[in-house]
Parts: structure tokens; sequence; C-alpha cells
């Protein structure tokens, strides 16, 4: 057993379908009324890739309203106790209540990793409930509908993240190794074709497809960058030329986040920088670069465009921010600002990207486009660059044609030799996408040198055409 999770949230928010979809089982019993009395019960739980144990603390609010809080928190706390970490089950679709609240506040304290979960997110109306639960204090909400099964793949790196990461996984993975099963995956990808079968060659024609991207959901999109570099000004450029459409949506009041508009016929979601447009109408300044806010704006988007300056490029806070981005896992496109006003433009442009390559080299090929947010010249190219970078993010690989690249790149370097050991690759897959992230399975996942993994890394992005993402890989032991 590797780890276990609590399950917690008020009633009815959708703690035992939760509980269902990850237990496989129909162990819970799901009721429309509350009261139904369940016990605190664990189960083996399985995500994609992960195994653990799920503590469900649904059902035990039968009296009435007056104990409803005691008895909750009494629960609550009961399962915290016994997990290493807890979900925290909101509804987004009926949004906060003050219940809510006081089960975070308890959470907070207990200062054990929480993942806060918005469920009920593909009904219609979830949105504001989703971005509601940013106000709960317990970082970024992840969206997932426990009924239909979505948003399991954000779920499981959520749950990595609060436990620190796949690093800290790996360890877990050793430990357990016989629980884990990349190819027995839940949720949305669980069809991927075993190493076997694809090396064999007769999956060939069953490959899965390698793009995921709908041209219907609206592509969601930031801006982002210091101070001053100009983000309000582009934004206002795309706003003003752009033929805003869906109409602002709920544009300006107090807490919008997005406003919608189309590109040449592709659905837009730009995020409104917190306050930027108020900001730029009062002309005042803020000279600090808001980590807060511009983590905010990335975590809402799929793309980031990250916004240079073209007169002072690449300071650390624009490292910095691009730091961000891979790290959140984003896609990013560079636009080098203010081109209006450089003389020397094709020199300055082999320059810029020479250093683009140079000082970013964890988003490889990454697009830098220069532009002009003040005149709207290279705009066109800017949002081609984003719609392009978005489908590579959105990319999927099958596992036949990573095993057939994975056989080559071993062939060109073998791994070395460790203790004198040799180190046995397995085969690797890809688990996700959004970034693309793929497990290998070798025999010695903690000998295996962080270069030679730089090495397949560099390998996947060329071989599969992956520039400027962020790649995961991750290791597991097989045998
Ligand atoms: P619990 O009291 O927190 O355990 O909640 P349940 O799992 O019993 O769910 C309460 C209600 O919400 C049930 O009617 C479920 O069918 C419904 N529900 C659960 N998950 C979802 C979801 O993802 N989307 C929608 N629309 N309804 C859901
Ligand atoms: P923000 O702080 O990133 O939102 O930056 P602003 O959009 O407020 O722009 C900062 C300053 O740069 C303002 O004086 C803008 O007029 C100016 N600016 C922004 N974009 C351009 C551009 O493309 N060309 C030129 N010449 N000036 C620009």
């Amino acid at each position: 057993m590797s780890f276990s999770v609590a399950i917690v949230g008020r009633p009815n928010v959708g703690k035992s379908t939760l509980f269902n979809r990850l237990a496989g089982q129909r162990l819970a019993l799901v009721d429309d009324t509350p009261g139904v009395t369940r016990d605190r019960r664990p189960a083996e739980a399985k995500l994609v890739d992960l195994t653990f144990r799920i503590i469900d603390t649904a059902g035990l609010e039968e009296s009435g309203p007056d104990t409803l809080q005691g008895r909750m928190r009494a629960q609550t706390e009961a399962a915290i106790d016994e997990a290493d970490m807890a979900l925290f089950v909101v509804d987004a679709k009926s949004g906060l209540t003050p219940l809510d609240g006081t089960l975070a506040e308890l959470l907070r304290r207990y200062g054990k990793p929480v993942v806060l979960v918005a469920n009920k997110a593909e009904a219609r109306g979830a949105e504001a409930g989703l971005y509601d639960a940013y106000t709960l204090g317990l970082g970024e909400p992840c969206p997932i509908s426990a009924e239909h099964g979505e948003g399991m793949l954000d779920l499981r790196d959520a749950i990595v993240a609060a436990l620190g990461g796949e690093d800290a996984l790996v360890a877990v993975a050793d430990e357990a190794a016989s629980d884990v099963d990349v190819r027995d995956g839940a949720g949305e990808d669980a069809t991927q074709p075993v190493a076997g079968d694809g090396v064999a060659g007769s999956a060939e024609d069953a490959e899965e497809p390698e793009s995921v991207d709908d041209p219907e959901k609206p592509m969601r999109i930031a801006v982002v960058g210091r101070p001053n570099a100009g983000k309000s000004t582009l934004i206002n450029r795309m706003l003003g030329e752009e033929r805003l459409l869906t109409g602002p949506e709920a544009g300006i009041t107090r807490d919008s986040i997005a406003v919608d508009l189309a590109w040449q016929g592709r659905a837009i979601r730009l995020f409104d920088t917190a306050g930027l447009r108020r900001k730029a109408r009062v002309q005042e300044k803020l000279e600090k670069l808001s980590v807060a806010d511009a983590l905010r704006a990335i975590r809402f988007a799929e793309v980031v465009v990250v916004v240079l300056d073209a007169t002072m490029p690449f300071e650390r806070q624009d490292l910095q921010i691009v730091d961000l981005v891979v790290r959140e896992g984003r896609a990013a496109v560079i636009v080098f600002n203010k081109w209006d006003m450089v003389d020397d433009r094709q020199a300055m442009l082999s320059d810029l990207r020479e250093r683009t390559e140079r000082l970013l080299p964890q988003v490889r090929g990454i697009r830098a486009v220069p532009i002009s947010g003040l005149t709207g010249d290279g705009l066109g190219r800017m949002m081609k660059a984003v719609s392009e970078t978005h489908a590579v993010w959105n990319r999927r690989i099958s596992t036949a044609k990573l095993n057939r690249w994975l056989e080559e790149a071993q062939t060109r370097h073998p791994p070395p030799a460790v203790s004198g050991r040799r180190i046995n690759l397995k085969y690797m897959t890809q688990i996700k996408a959004r970034p693309p992230g793929f497990v290998l399975s070798t025999s010695r996942p903690e000998a295996l040198p962080a270069a030679y993994t730089r090495y397949l890394v560099n390998g996947l992005r060329t071989a599969f055409d992956l520039p400027g993402v962020p790649i995961r890989l991750s290791l597991r032991k097989g045998d």
C-alpha cells in the first residue's frame, strides 16, 4: 500500500460518486437525499498509474442541521488523521456554502497535503463555482466530473504534485512496484496498447489518435510579463481589433476572469489579468511583478503568451516567468513586444532567437514572435504560433511509435552500466497530454543518470516534434 487519501467535503458534493469511480466498484451508496448512513471505510483505488487507499466520509450527516457541522468536523478529522492527504471536494455546480469554508479552514489548520476538487464541473454554470473555489485558500481547484469520469488525468497530476512531485512518487513506486501498472489506467485514456503489442507491430493500425485538440472548445490563453512589458496594450489590441464576440463574459465586473473572443473563427478565452484594464484606466502603475497574479493567469491558461520588452529583453523576471510556466506544465509562446521601436530588426531577431535557445533550454524550440501591441503588427503570426503550440501541447503519441523510437535511442546510446550492472529500459508509454507526460519502465529507475534522462527527453522532443512545451518523463520500476 503506497499512500492513503481521505475524501472529504460537505454532503452531496459527490464524494461517494468519486469514491466509486476511484474504487472501480459500487462500494459506496450514492443517494440524492443526504442522510444515508454509511461508514468510513477504506478501499483500494486506482487512478491512471497510481494505486492508493481511499477513505470515504460520505453519509455521516444524518442528524439535524444543528449538529451537522459538528459531525462533519469529527468525521473529517478522523479521516484526515488516518490519511496521508485529503481530496477536498466542493460542488462547482451549486457553488460554495459556509460549510465549505469551515471545512477548508479545518483542512488548512491540519497542514496535510490537500487537493481541492471542484466536482460537477461538466454542469452548466459550473465555471462560476470553479473560480469561487479559489477563495477557499487551498490553491488551484482541480475541475472534475466524478459522474462522467472527466478530469481524472488532471486529478492524478494534482495528487502527485500535492505529494511532492513525480520524484517523490518514484520512491513510492519502487516500494510498491508490484502495485503499479501503467497499462491499467483508469480515466480517459485507458486504451493504450501495452509495449509488447506495440513493438510487435500488430498494433500499428490500431494506434490511438495523435492529437486530441478540440476546435469547438475555446482555447484558453493568458498574457503575462513584467510590468510595462506591454500586456495591457496587447490585450486591449486583441479585444479592440478582434471582434469581441460572445460578448465579454461578465467582462467588466469585479470577479470577471475571462473574456471570450474569436480569432479567425477559433474560439478563444482570454484571461483578464486581474485589474489589468482597470489599472490601465486609472493610469496607476505597479512596478513589481506579482508572482501570485502571474500564477493565477498561468494556471488558467493552456497557452501562455510571455511578453518581453524587445528594448529590454531577458531580464531576470522574464526568465522567472517562463520558469513558472514550465513548472505549471503550460505551453508558452514568447513575443518580443515594442518591435516598432527596434531599428536593425534582422540582426535583433537573430540575436534574440539565439538567446532564447540558450537561456531557455527547458523549452527548446519555443516559438518567439516579434510584435507590436501598439500597432497590432505581428498579432496574426503570434496567434498562429499560439495555436500551433497548443496542438503540440495536446499531442498524443502511440505506444507503438514510442517503443520503436526507444529501441533506436537505446541502440544509439545504451544506458551506462552503473555499479557494474546494466540498466534495462523496458518500455515507454505516454500517460498524459497537456503537457505531454511519459512513463519509462526500467529495471533500475534509481540508477539511471539524469544526463541519460535528458538525452531521452531531448530525443522525444526532436523525434516527435514537440517544440516549446514542457515534457514530463517519470521512471517506474518494471521487471
Ligand atoms: P456525497 O454526499 O458527497 O457522497 O455525494 P454523492 O456522491 O452522493 O452525490 C450527490 C449527488 O450529486 C448525486 O445525485 C450524484 O449523482 C450527483 N453527482 C455526483 N457527481 C457528479 C458530477 O460529476 N456531475 C453531476 N452533474 N452530478 C454529480
Ligand atoms: P503592462 O504593465 O505590461 O500592462 O504594460 P502596458 O501595456 O501598460 O505598457 C507599458 C508602456 O509601454 C506603455 O507606455 C505603452 O504605451 C508602451 N507600449 C506597450 N506596447 C508597446 C508597443 O508595442 N510599442 C511601443 N512603442 N510601446 C508600447
